[in-house]
């Protein structure tokens, strides 16, 4: 052997060597025993030089650790050349560490076996990351499987690499199908090209990708999905492609878009609705009016910006508007403690824009902190209500042929009347006329011209009587006359003109003149003949049966009226 260094024997130098190198050495003779060994093995069994010498593995070690020493150096004794092998070692600390040894068999100069020297490496650390890494990888498999979202793994070229089983359910595909294959193989051509632009935008700016986009489903539908994508690298650095998971928004973005044109078609009813619709704040400012409440309030949109609530509009004075909005308060308060879920429809009376007051419906809703108020002019309404009123009222009280009032009105106005002269200490004079022969007329020219000299003789009536006074159809083809403030002579007189009035009257009828009409009058006058209507009008009854009996078209007086003894 040359000296491996000028100077210093082999063996030192050897020695020395040995001695200076990091890891655990020792030597043991053919029978196992230990020869020797260098500071790092000392260090690390705690076993100090002298007393491993001439001791066997047994005497130091625990005995399963010994079994399998041996059975290494009965192996290397046996074998030629150096063997790896791993194993565990007991540190001075007690703790049972991963090594390998190299093992190997020396041969003395006489070429007979010397014994074997060992190496140890410490690969605990090596083995628990590698256990790790590998826990790790087996975690992150079951997590990906476990993801209820579709999870898959490209390449930097779009090949897929994997998937998880959420994907296969997804496109109902199975991995086979998938892995290897670019999206081109997988998906349809127009699908396939969005993936592999945004895989490609991806790979280049790396990171994080969100994007939405149409996924075909396993039923063969396309399915509004949203990717999350990022890029991943190998263990060395280099890309190494793409991670994505993507969620079914389908269902999502049906009910948003269901929203949006429910909120759109409630808005397009509110907007063009018949009727004003009005939102106000807690504060009771105004934050919305629809087109139509504009309209009903006769106030253009920049005057609206200036109206501060809508109380002020309220008509026609102070007392009146703090009973309405008192009103409104209430039903509102009743709202928000869930007592009722609307007001009661009320009519309000409200100074429009363009200065005319109008009669508004209002109803109110509440909800959360705004209030929802419903207009609805009902001025046209009201007004045309109360005209009907009045026509059916004046129908109650009038004879449709003639529309002189009807026996119904005159009893009231006779009621009026005699209270109006007892207090006053006036009389009232009371005329009945019926027509003479009357029934000739209608034998003669027929029922239809009766009826036409009826209104003939009505409208003779009607115009020759003064203000105040009534004529009425008492029934059939007679008449009263109701005449306040008028004495029996003055009511004698009118009833004598009246009658002649009637006598030169001319009717003429299906070209045939109808001649002369007359009729008979009894005149009976409050207080004289009769402390009550229906006493004066028998009194006037009499008086004119009486006309008739003495030969008709004539004025009879009522006998004077003489309380009972
Ligand atoms: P007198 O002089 O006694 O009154 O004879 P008169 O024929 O008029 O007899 P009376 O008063 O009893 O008869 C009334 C007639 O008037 C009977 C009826 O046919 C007729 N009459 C009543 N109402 C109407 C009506 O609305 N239209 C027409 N055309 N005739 C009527
Ligand atoms: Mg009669
Ligand atoms: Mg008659």
């Amino acid at each position: 052997m040359a000296d491996i260094h000028p100077g210093l024997p082999d063996d030192v130098l050897v020695a020395q060597l040995i001695e200076a190198i990091p890891t655990p050495i020792y030597y043991k003779d053919a029978e196992g025993r230990y020869i020797g060994c260098n500071a790092a093995f000392e260090a690390y069994s705690g076993l100090s030089r002298t007393t491993l010498l001439g001791k066997t593995a047994y005497e130091i070690w625990p005995k399963d650790l010994a079994d399998t020493y041996h059975a290494a150096d009965l192996d290397v004794l046996k074998k030629a050349g150096p063997q790896v092998q791993t194993g565990e070692v007991v540190y001075a600390d007690g703790t049972r560490h991963q090594v390998i040894v190299h093992r190997a068999a020396f041969f003395r100069e006489d070429g007979s076996q010397g014994g074997i020297v060992g190496v140890g490496w410490d690969i605990t650390d090596r083995v628990r990351a590698e256990r790790a890494l590998e826990d790790q990888l087996q975690f992150a498999e079951k997590l990906i499987e476990t993801v209820p979202s579709p999870i898959f793994v490209k390449d930097q070229d779009g090949i897929y690499l994997a998937c998880n089983s959420a994907f296969e359910e997804f496109c109902g595909l199975k991995r086979k199908d998938v892995v290897g294959k670019s999206v081109f193989e997988v998906w349809p051509a127009n699908l396939a090209q969005t993936y592999r632009s945004a895989d490609e935008a991806l790979m280049k700016k790396g990171g994080v990708q969100v994007y939405e986009a149409l996924m075909r489903a396993g039923d063969g539908t396309d399915r509004d999905v949203i990717f999350h994508k990022a890029t991943f690298k190998k263990g060395d650095g280099s890309a190494g492609g793409i991670i994505g998971v993507f969620w079914d928004v389908t269902a999502r973005k049906r009910a948003e878009q269901a929203l949006r044109h429910s909120e759109e078609r409630f808005r397009r009813m509110v907007e063009n609705a018949p009727f004003g619709v009005l939102l106000t704040d807690e504060n009771d400012a105004i934050s919305f009016t629809n087109r139509r409440f504009e309209e009903l309030l006769h106030y253009p949109p920049e005057r609206m910006e200036t109206l501060n609530g809508w109380s002020a509009l309220v008509f026609p004075d102070e007392k009146y508007r703090a009973e309405v909005m008192g009103q409104h308060a209430r039903d509102i308060y009743l709202m928000r403690s869930g007592e009722i879920e609307a007001s009661p429809v009320r009519e309000v009376q409200v100074s429009c824009g363009d200065g005319i007051v109008r009669d508004m419906e209002v109803v109110i809703t509440v909800e959360d902190n705004l209030a929802y108020w419903v207009f609805n002019d009902v001025t046209v309404r009201n007004r045309a209500e109360q005209a009907l009123r009045d026509v059916l009222q004046a129908e109650a009280l009038h004879d449709p042929l003639t529309s002189l009032y009807n026996r119904r009105y005159l009893d009231q106005a006779m009621e009026r009347e005699f209270t109006r002269a007892a207090h006053a200490g006036k009389t009232v004079s009371v005329v009945m006329t019926d027509i003479d022969h009357f029934k000739k007329v209608n034998d003669t020219f027929g029922h239809d011209c009766g009826d036409k000299v009826l209104q003939a003789i009505a409208r003779i009536l009607n115009t020759h009587i003064r203000k105040g006074d009534t004529a009425c159809r008492y029934g059939g083809e007679e008449f009263t006359l109701l005449l306040p403030d008028a004495p029996m002579e003055s009511a004698v007189e009118r009833a004598e003109r009246l009658g002649e009035l009637i006598r030169d009257l001319s009717v003429s009828c299906d070209g045939m003149n109808i001649g002369r009409v007359t009729m008979s009058f009894g005149v009976a006058t409050y207080p004289a003949h009769g402390d009550t209507p229906e006493k004066v009008l028998k009194a006037a009854d009499e008086a004119l049966q009486r006309a008739k009996s003495e030969g008709r078209d004539r004025v009879a007086r009522a006998y004077e009226f003489r309380p009972a003894p």
